[in-house]
């Protein structure tokens, strides 16, 4: 291979590069993999600092989105990301809040004008690997579905990526983890997700071994302390953090590699 193996990732906000992939960041990068992260928006819509929310008193979205973005820069260094391409929308919100209706609010912007910036991206940096969420944006959120369809968008248009994935919560993961956390004495009603939650195993193609870099998405997480989730994580017991930060799943949707397995343990089966 004559082109340098590189890895992007295309996520919705500062702080979603962590969990599903901080992983492989910190895996690929160390072992001379270029990556590449893409962030759609600046996170306004997140939680100010005490867990305020969009439309409390006391959040204020500039304050917010130059917070989010420092705490970005810091989770970044945490998980030796080289690159980091902020394309700047504005923060949706999750599904009926009032930011969904802002004009440009990231899932209102057309999808063609979004993928087109994307498209150039992939040009520039020419990842054999991209990674992205699934259909449903992973769990709904309007700005996740949306980065969902600009990157299919933009591979559909530049056809660079020889592999695209999206990223997986193994359904059987999250079962042995509310195991772990029950046992830790989290009580049970704090442990309750819908039942299609996660993927079921048989969909998951790659299966990421990335424990020896949990503590460096520990801090990553802990970079993004304004952020209501990435405490929750962090107040796991260390047994149930090893469960779920150690591995990351994959779903293959597209594949132009002849060789790679059906089943894998390296996004760049194949391509090495
Ligand atoms: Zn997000």
């Amino acid at each position: 291979m004559s082109e340098k193996l590189t890895l992007m990732a295309v996520h919705a906000h500062p702080d979603d590069e962590v969990l599903g992939t901080g992983g492989i960041f910190a895996r690929y990068a160390e072992e001379g993999v270029r990556t590449v992260l893409v962030t759609c928006t600046n996170g306004e819509q997140g939680d100010a600092p005490g867990g305020v929310k969009p439309g409390e008193p006391g959040h204020d979205e500039a304050a917010v989105s130059a917070l989010r973005l420092e705490e970005l820069r810091a989770s970044v260094a945490h998980l030796g990301i080289e690159h980091v391409e902020l394309l700047g929308y504005r923060d949706s919100g999750m599904d009926g809040w009032d930011g969904n209706k802002a004009e440009d609010a990231f899932a209102n912007v057309p999808v063609e004008r979004a993928a087109a910036r994307l498209a150039e991206l992939m040009k520039h940096y020419r990842p054999q690997v991209v990674v992205t969420y699934d259909e449903n944006g992973g769990y709904g959120h309007p700005d996740h579905i949306q980065a969902h369809r600009i990157a299919m968008a933009a591979t559909e248009a530049c056809k660079i990526p020889a592999k695209l994935y999206y990223t997986a919560v193994p359904r059987e993961g999250i079962a042995e983890l509310f195991e772990l956390l029950r046992a830790a004495g989290v009580p049970s009603e704090e442990l309750e997700l819908p039942d299609d939650f996660g993927v079921p195993r048989e969909q998951i193609t790659a299966m990421i071994d990335v424990a020896p870099y949990v503590e460096r998405k520990r801090k990553a997480l802990e970079a993004h302390a304004s952020q209501g989730d990435s405490i929750f994580m962090l107040r796991m017991p260390p047994e149930a953090q090893q469960q779920v930060l150690g591995t990351e799943a994959f779903i293959r949707v597209i594949n132009h590699v002849p060789g790679a397995a059906d089943q894998e343990d390296d996004l760049f089966d194949g391509l090495r």
